[in-house]
């Protein structure tokens, strides 16, 4: 069966009130969630502490980027192995902002992953087509091609069995991040479907690996994405930020039957 996950991408935003009273909040409310959806809180890496103090175990953590490193002279940059250390199971890698703001290739989302996995996290893998792409009908063989490309070290593990086990994938179209605009949840679902078939063909237990989909997902289209087949649950930025709305979403994920 495979695990449902809502998780809250903070972006560069928060603070340590934030971490306290938001998380707080979801901690308290998780308890009710009978749908068995994985909460999961992705805040900047100087508050991962403070969301830790706070989530006590009710609530995962993540780390929003780390370097293709695990250590060295690297100034400014976290590793995989410390993200562990300090007590996060997820790393988010490849998120659009880090491919179109920092440069981000596939080849280091693959560099990046090779590393997530061997330190024993998970690494939720962002792909997502562009406006552009979508309209010239090519955002399927670009997503197809990202998650080829940046999952080529899972498909080439030793043991590629419990490496596909630390892979979650979020397709989050480009021109819906941010922007009020969200897929159909029939676009979604045909997206997620295709990325599905593309992991059976690379050989993993494509059926096991959750796909959550995410780009301006609030509590009023929540419930619609969700219900689609192949919707695992979602990434989610703004509404992440807001402890009700959070709460919200979480709740629209269906209880797995
Ligand atoms: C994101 O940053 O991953 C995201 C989906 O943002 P938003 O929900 O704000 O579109």
């Amino acid at each position: 069966m495979r695990r449902k996950i809502v998780a809250g991408n903070w972006k560069m935003n928060g603070s340590k009130d934030l971490s306290e009273k938001l998380v707080g909040y979801v901690r308290g409310e998780a308890g009710s969630l009978d749908n068995g959806v994985e909460v999961v809180i992705i805040p900047p890496a100087l508050y991962v502490g403070d969301v830790l103090a706070q989530a006590r175990g009710a609530v995962s953590v993540g780390v929003q980027n780390v370097g293709q490193w695990q250590s060295g002279a690297y100034t400014g940059e976290i590793s995989p192995e410390m993200a562990k250390d300090a007590g996060c199971h997820y790393v988010l890698v490849g998120h659009s902002e880090r491919r179109q703001l920092f440069g981000e290739t596939d080849e280091l989302v693959a560099e990046k992953v090779s590393l997530v996995i061997a330190s024993g996290l998970t690494a939720i893998v962002c792909v997502g087509e562009t406006l552009a792409e979508r309209d010239s009908g090519e955002a399927e063989s670009v997503v197809a091609d990202q998650v080829r490309k940046g999952l080529v070290a899972v498909e080439q593990a030793e043991d590629a069995g419990k490496a596909w086990k630390r892979i979650v994938v979020a397709y989050e179209p480009v021109w819906a991040i941010g922007t009020g605009k969200t897929a159909t949840a029939e676009d979604a679902q045909a997206m997620h479907a295709s990325i599905r078939s593309v992991l059976k063909d690379m050989g993993a237990p494509a059926e096991e690996i959750s796909l959550l989909y995410g780009g301006s997902v609030k509590a009023d289209n929540a419930a619609a994405l969700f219900s689609e087949p192949d919707i695992d649950g979602g990434l989610i930025g703004g509404a992440s930020l807001v402890a009700e709305d959070f709460v919200s979403i979480c709740r629209y994920v269906p209880a797995s039957t």
